[in-house]
């Protein structure tokens, strides 16, 4: 029978580079993808747990497949990911219909577990944390590429434990991976004609921390900017305690480095980044977002604010909002609090009243709308150097790509332009993208 897989990937680019470990290590075993669950003879899910929202949606997700193992109790269905790595095994009892688990460290694990499931009609799972060395062995190592940018993993897991985060818990301890393995992925990528590169990982800026001989993260940045055909990179996430001057040196220095950072501030008052243990304050925020522009006049920040943390008062609040006035980000992305098991702002007391912290965040985005409209306004009129990523899906010669800061351009242009640097003026702001035309060379 045809082997053929289903795949829906929730969650940050760490869930996305593991879903493309996923498609490749099925690839291996005869499996191949189809777009409908439907069309399926094995169904995955790889899950995010940062929210209680993401949380439900794979559940609600999963309970979608139910009926189709009702109507084929042959088909595999099974659940990755960090919903897996924090549930475990338990997850195959609640979920009757589920056949295999497989938590963020066993990814490579899966056709085992495929095959295991295919051989044995029982149930799989595998959500063990790996030891360091095993791990060093195990970082996505993606060849064969199409498209014109692509992620490549530095590092993974995380040791900052802010308080509200569960990331911690289900990726574990951080690793580096070995500088020499990321430059020679890249080489390989810029020989397939990726043009741009996204460095990821939980907290890139802390690369190398640690490890006997290896360079920090400026060092690998000036290296990897080094690499012939590679015309741009971006990286995420940064941590603020850990930018150094010498990184925000590289944003003037690197040509390559997009004019943009994000740089996840989570709320403007110290009192609260104390209580979220993110080793910071507002001051020293507000003194590397000085320092970047002095550096480089013409980046644009992004950041990550949480609403609604325990004990969160309107004065604690209004600082976020002030804090939003002063550094007028080109966009923020906001959350209302959700209290994580095993985390330990889980544990503190919380009276404010949802509809408080509703109205908070509301308030927030009508700010931020504005600031958000403003600062993308500003390219209208201007010619920007686009990076042609590919036709845009509604046809009609219309091509896409994205500005140094990141930001989507729709145009009209020939298909041979997919994966050059070209001058688009921007005619048009949407509130998520923007429309331009090219400009004749
Ligand atoms: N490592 C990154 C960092 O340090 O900012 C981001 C990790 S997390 C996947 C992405 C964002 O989710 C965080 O920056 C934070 O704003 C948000 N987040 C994490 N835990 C949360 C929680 N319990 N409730 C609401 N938002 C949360
Ligand atoms: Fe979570 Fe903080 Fe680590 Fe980011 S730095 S992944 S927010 S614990």
């Amino acid at each position: 029978m045809d082997k053929t897989f289903y795949l829906e990937t929730f969650g940050c680019q760490m869930n996305v580079v593991d879903s493309e470990r996923v498609v490749d290590l099925l690839g291996g075993i005869g499996y191949r993808q189809v777009a409908q669950a439907q069309e399926a003879r094995l169904l995955l899910l790889n899950t995010c747990a940062v929210r209680d929202k993401a949380v439900r949606k794979a559940y609600g997700h999963l309970g979608r497949f139910k009926p189709l193992k009702d109507a084929d109790p042959a088909l595999i269905i099974g659940l990755g990911g960090c919903v897996a790595q924090q549930e475990g095994e338990q997850l195959l009892k609640e979920f009757p219909y589920l056949d295999l688990v497989f938590g963020t460290h066993n990814v490579h694990r899966l056709p085992e577990l495929v095959n295991d499931v295919e051989v044995r009609r029982g149930k799989a799972a595998a959500v063990d944390f790996l030891d360091r060395e095993t791990r060093l062995q195990l970082f996505p190592n993606r060849i064969g590429s199409e498209a014109v940018n692509r992620f490549v993993t530095v590092m993974q897991g995380c040791d900052n434990f802010c308080s509200f985060c569960v990331v911690p818990i289900v990726r574990g301890r951080e690793i580096s991976r070995p500088s020499g393995e990321i430059l020679s992925e890249v080489r390989d990528l810029a020989g397939q004609g990726v043009r741009e590169i996204t460095l990821i990982g939980q907290n890139v800026n802390s690369y190398g921390v640690g490890v006997a001989g290896e360079s920090d993260f400026a060092g690998l940045l000036r290296q990897v900017a080094a690499i012939d055909g590679i015309r741009r990179i971006r990286f995420t996430t940064s941590h603020p305690k850990d930018l150094s001057d010498d990184l925000i040196a590289c944003f003037g220095e690197i040509d390559k480095l997009c004019k943009h950072l994000h740089l996840p501030v989570q709320c403007g008052s110290d009192a609260i980044l104390q209580a979220m243990n993110r080793g910071y304050g507002r001051a020293h925020y507000l003194g590397l977002v000085n320092r970047l522009r002095a550096v480089c006049p013409e980046i644009r920040l992004t950041t990550d604010i949480i609403v609604g943390f325990p004990g969160e008062d309107e004065a604690d609040f209004s600082d976020t909002m002030t804090l939003l006035e002063e550094v007028r980000y080109a966009e923020i992305y906001s959350f209302l609090f959700s209290p994580r098991r095993g985390t330990a702002a889980a544990e503190l007391p919380d009276d404010t009243p949802a509809a408080v912290k509703q109205e908070r965040f509301d308030r927030m985005l009508a700010l931020q709308n504005e600031i958000s409209k403003d600062a993308w306004a500003r390219d209208v009129g201007q010619v920007r150097e686009v990076l042609v990523e590919g036709e845009s899906k509604q046809g009609h010669g219309q091509l896409y790509g994205r500005t140094t800061w990141n930001r989507i351009v729709n145009f009209s242009g020939p298909p041979e332009l997919v994966g050059q640097l070209v001058p688009v003026r921007v005619t048009k702001s949407y509130r998520n993208s923007q429309l331009g035309e090219l400009v004749e060379r």
